[in-house]
């Protein structure tokens, strides 16, 4: 399912070329996405270890372009950001999320969370805290069932100018995660300093375990890092029964990734969490 999934997606980098061309192109083509309602949020349930349940869902986005077919958020994202486009996609995206879980929750998944990637754009804009808390009073969600999720290289590159803003947020009451944790480069200090709630150790640590030495030795670390901190530890992009046993053993509170499910639409994903049993088979 991964590889036929990802196989549809245009991959720009596959030819720098194309890449440059198209560029202007699909920066035009994003400007009606919104409009032509090309953009759409799937979701991809996380699970605490112990207990074993599904905790909430990551809300990812998707664009299905009639002209370019579908593209990876990896590639359109990063035209969004240059353009500006991100703060509209974004809020967007934001407030999608929040309908979902509101949906979710009047059919009874009430402690359901939801986490949402937030550009650097977004984050550094005056008044991005006045729109959450405005998306969150219009639709009636709890604030502390919002995630929010920042890179790493992003909090670290800007510290002094996020720590403010990330105050905000925690003052609403909303989660913090830092995400893609270990792949930028990470100042301690300023970890300690930045009021987060959670860390997700980047898919790169977790494809070798169990058994390469160098990821066995450094999730552990994390795990232990955070939990330290007093921070939630979530494990991405687990694939194996074996890279979830060795995060169980470890202490590590969450894992997301496909071992649980892929992303999936709101629809099948409410179905998923509503027939999920810890003792399933995967
Ligand atoms: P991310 O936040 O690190 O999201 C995790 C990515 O890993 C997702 O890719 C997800 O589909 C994929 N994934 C999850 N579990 C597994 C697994 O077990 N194996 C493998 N191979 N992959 C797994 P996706 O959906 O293509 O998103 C890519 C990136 O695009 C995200 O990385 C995030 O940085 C960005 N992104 C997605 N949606 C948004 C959004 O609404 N706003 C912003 N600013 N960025 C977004
Ligand atoms: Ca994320
Ligand atoms: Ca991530
Ligand atoms: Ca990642």
């Amino acid at each position: 399912a991964k590889a036929a999934g990802r196989r549809t997606f245009m991959r720009y980098d596959d030819n720098m070329d194309l890449a440059v061309r198209q560029r202007a192109t699909v920066s035009g083509a994003l400007r009606k996405v919104l409009d032509r309602g090309e953009l759409r949020l799937v979701f991809q349930p996380r699970m605490s270890l112990s207990p074993a349940r599904i905790t909430g869902v990551e809300a990812l986005l998707r664009w299905s372009s009639p002209e370019h077919g579908d593209i990876a958020p990896s590639d359109f994202i990063p035209i969004a950001e240059e353009s500006g486009l991100i703060l509209e996609i974004g809020e967007w995206v934001l407030r999608e999320a929040c309908l979902v879980l509101q949906r979710w929750r009047q059919h009874g998944l009430d402690e359901m969370t939801v986490s949402v990637n937030v550009s650097v754009l977004q984050l550094l804009r005056g008044d991005f805290t006045g729109v959450v808390a405005r998306v969150l009073e219009d639709i009636g969600i709890p604030p502390h069932l919002l995630e929010l999720e920042l890179t790493e290289s992003v909090l670290m590159a800007n510290a002094e100018q996020t720590a403010a803003r990330l105050q905000a947020f925690r003052a609403l009451g909303v989660s913090l995660a830092i995400d893609d944790f270990g792949t930028g480069y990470s100042s301690l200090a300023y970890l300690k300093r930045l009021p987060i709630t959670t860390i997700k150790i980047d898919k790169a640590f977790v494809d070798g375990l169990p058994h390469d030495a160098e990821d066995a030795a450094i999730t552990p670390t994390i795990v232990a890092m955070g939990h330290s901190l007093g921070l939630r530890v979530v494990a991405e992009g687990v694939e194996t029964e074996a890279q979830m046993r060795f995060l169980a053993d470890r202490g590590c509170d969450e894992i997301q990734g496909f071992w649980i499910s892929p992303p999936l639409d709101a629809l099948q994903c409410l179905a998923f969490i509503r027939n999920w049993r810890p003792d399933a088979p995967h």
